[in-house]
């Protein structure tokens, strides 16, 4: 598969799961017509195929590392602001969704000119604002795994001052990079890959809940088991498990986004690794047509290869 599919694919994977989880998001598991198509409405009542603060603040964040080539916190910062106070990068000047361990990160940086905004002593502070944008991070370091996780652990720290975050963060990247690379799913999500993850950078320790996480024991869940909640952890083991559960893009987004919740942001961290790994050929054609701003975000994945 040519690498511009996968590239493309992370992309647009993650702002499809985005935009067609947003209608459900704050919405019971199996408490809603099972979504399949772009939906209007939900919280912030959203239009078709209009994403919301995952999607935005991906695009800022890549548009951060296409404009400084490389990591700057203070702009990632200063462009995720843009995008709180003016709509910047979001679908339709509409700047929705923001979380609040975000928002705090936000206040701070406009009263003290932080790089690190995150508060490391908030105690629910552990939410998926920093995995659910990671993608552009894994895209533009993909040569260098240890690198790409590295800068993942600064981009979480701007708005998440948790480790777990980071940790989470740095884990999902490293599996973006693997797919983009062509390894097989039962490599990616093999103990042996995760556990290469962990002990790729020295003298680090990853949170114990990372790690179970590499382990794979939401391989042998069952659906009820499944929590698509805003917690760093229940995110990313759901998409984990919608992704481990399926064979094409599109049926694991299906699963994702139905089990409600959190369901943009689960959609958006699911789609970023399937993405890369089914590559955006493989995906429904209704969900990028229905998509708003597409040739945005695919411009935009390009260029974070240099492609
Ligand atoms: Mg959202
Ligand atoms: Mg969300």
């Amino acid at each position: 598969m040519k690498i511009k599919n996968r590239y493309k694919g992370s992309m647009l994977g993650l702002a499809i799961g985005d935009a067609l989880g947003a209608p459900v998001e704050f919405t019971q598991k199996d408490s809603f017509e099972k979504i399949e198509h772009y939906r209007r409405g939900g919280k912030f009542n959203v239009e078709i195929g209009e994403y919301t603060d995952d999607t935005s603040m991906a695009l800022c964040l890549a548009q951060s590392l296409i404009d400084k080539n490389g990591t700057d916190q203070k702009d990632q910062l200063s462009k995720y602001l843009k995008w709180f106070e003016d709509g910047y990068m979001s679908a339709n000047g509409r700047s929705i969704g923001c979380g609040k361990v975000t928002l705090r990160a936000l206040y701070r940086y406009m009263s003290k000119y932080c790089n690190e905004c995150g508060n490391s002593r908030l105690t629910r502070g552990a939410g998926n604002g920093s995995l659910m944008r990671i993608a552009p991070v894994a895209l533009f370091y993909a040569h260098d795994v240890k690198l790409a996780m590295k800068m993942a652990k600064k981009s979480s720290l701007t708005t998440h001052g948790l480790a777990i975050c980071a940790d989470a963060s740095m884990y999902l990247t490293g599996l973006i990079i693997g797919a983009i690379k062509g390894k097989s799913k039962d490599e990616l999500l093999s103990f042996e890959y995760a556990k290469n993850l962990f002990e790729h950078i020295e003298n680090y320790t990853f949170h114990e809940e990372v790690t179970v996480l590499g382990q794979g024991e939401y391989k042998d869940k069952s659906r009820s088991e499944i929590e698509a909640r805003g917690y760093v952890i229940k995110t990313l083991e759901s998409a984990l498990w919608a992704f481990y559960n399926t064979s094409t893009f599109d049926e694991g987004l299906i699963l994702v986004v139905n089990l409600g919740d959190d369901a943009d942001t689960v959609g958006a961290v699911y789609g970023q690794l399937a993405g890369a790994y089914y590559g955006v050929d493989n995906i429904a054609l209704e969900y990028k047509e229905g998509l708003m701003r597409r040739e945005l975000i695919e411009e935009l994945a390009l260029k974070l290869g240099k492609l």
